[in-house]
């Protein structure tokens, strides 16, 4: 039996394509992947609390609506409500990133989408149909692909960086920067390149001041960026410094960071109460390597603007995986739509 459509990913991109693909009856078959280190099903947002800026989750009794609308089989994956937000004695929080994840999940099942619970591990497009191979099955035939298989963060590595994630330490300024945790507060950037530029300018509007960590003497950041940064009262770049260990404790999350010169081997201390990362993102491209047309940093690339065709007919890419600039939930999701409105267009052109 050939597929129309197999989707692999779970995040925004992936659940958004089966939305459609489903709804156009296309009977897609999602592959969601399984649990990793630093890769998990559900995608990134399974990884952070609250999502304030997903368009439609204003905070409220989100709760309530998540419980009706996911099958109760599955409830038992939705994290407790958080704390300290209640109002009338009910819940209020903006939707949290498991749930958000959730509820795109059920809406895809509802209409049909098949879900596998495994990694697709090798692809061959050599020839027509077209073959997805997974970790734990047969090699399957498909008449079109969308990879959604999203990206990763990269972080230091350093345990403590583990212990406070989501407690001042992030990978993603304009998810987290506004939280009240940060508002007013001093925070910390690491990185050069012009992602640690615009992390560092965005924060600075929220924040009382921003410390841009840099190892070396130079960025590696666009001059027009550099610019940006240099002339930004609010932002003190602290230059040939690399982080030795986040500070802080259970109940105040972030306090600190004890920073190695890099020059010298001198130790100082800093306090902030955040430290974000912006030190690059790895796409989960690793088994399209040779098959598809990768950027340098293994990035997908769509073959023409605003279009989700990869180099392969009949393969598109939709989400973080092909994105290395926007990286949003929202924009993931528009692109998952768009890559299944593509799979449908091109089964309709070849029959
Ligand atoms: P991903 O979310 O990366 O999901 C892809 C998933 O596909 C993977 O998790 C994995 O399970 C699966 N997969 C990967 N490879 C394979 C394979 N070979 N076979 C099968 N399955 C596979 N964005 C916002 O808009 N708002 C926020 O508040 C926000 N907060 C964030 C907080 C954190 C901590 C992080 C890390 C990111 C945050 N983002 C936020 C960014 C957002 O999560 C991403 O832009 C978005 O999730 C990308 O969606 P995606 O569908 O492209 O892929
Ligand atoms: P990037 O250009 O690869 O920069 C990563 C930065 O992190 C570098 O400065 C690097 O230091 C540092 N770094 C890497 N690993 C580190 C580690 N382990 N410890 C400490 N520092 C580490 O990544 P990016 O900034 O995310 O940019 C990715 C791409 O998107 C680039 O092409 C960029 O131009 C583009 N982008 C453009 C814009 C814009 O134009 N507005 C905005 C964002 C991103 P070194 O310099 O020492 O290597």
């Amino acid at each position: 039996m050939t597929e129309n459509v197999i989707i692999i990913g779970s995040g925004p991109a992936g659940w958004s394509a089966a939305i459609y693909a489903a709804r156009a009856n296309l009977n897609p078959l999602l592959f969601e992947g399984t649990p990793q280190a630093d890769m998990i099903p559900l995608g990134q947002l399974a990884f952070t609390t609250e999502v304030e800026n997903y368009a439609g989750f204003p905070a409220g009794n989100v709760r309530s609506f998540i419980e009706s609308a996911v099958d109760a089989s599955r409830h038992y994956n939705l994290p407790p409500a958080p704390t300290g937000h209640e109002r009338d004695g009910q819940p209020h929080y903006a939707v949290q990133g498991v749930e958000l994840m959730e509820l795109m999940k059920q809406q895809a099942l509802n209409f049909g989408t098949r879900v596998v619970g495994d990694d697709i591990v090798d692809v061959d497009f050599s020839g027509r149909p077209l073959r997805v191979i997974p970790a734990n099955g047969k090699p399957l035939a498909t008449h079109t692909v969308i990879v959604a298989t999203g990206a990763r963060a990269n972080y230091l590595g350093l345990p403590s960086e583990e212990r406070f994630k989501n407690r001042g330490v992030s990978a993603c300024a304009v998810c987290d920067g506004a939280l009240p945790r940060f508002r007013q507060q001093p925070l910390a950037v690491i990185g050069g390149g012009d992602s640690a530029i615009e992390e560092a300018s965005y924060l600075s509007k929220f924040a009382a001041k921003v410390y841009l960590v840099h190892r070396r003497d130079q960025l590696r950041a666009s001059k027009i960026m550099q610019q940006r940064a240099l002339t930004n009262p609010k932002i003190e770049v602290v230059w040939n410094h690399a982080v030795h260990e986040i500070l802080g404790d259970d109940q105040q999350g972030v306090t600190g960071m004890a920073l190695n010169n890099t020059v010298d081997g001198s130790r100082r201390q800093t306090d902030v109460r955040g430290v974000f990362m912006a030190i690059g993102h790895t796409p989960n491209t690793a088994f399209l390597r040779g098959k598809l047309d990768l950027s340098e940093k293994g990035y997908i690339r769509w073959q023409q603007a605003f279009r989700t065709m990869t180099s392969v007919p009949g393969v598109f890419a939709a989400g973080d995986v092909a994105d290395d600039y926007y990286r949003q939930a929202i924009t993931s999701a528009g692109t998952g739509c768009m890559a299944a409105l593509d799979a449908e267009r091109f089964l309709a052109e070849h029959e």
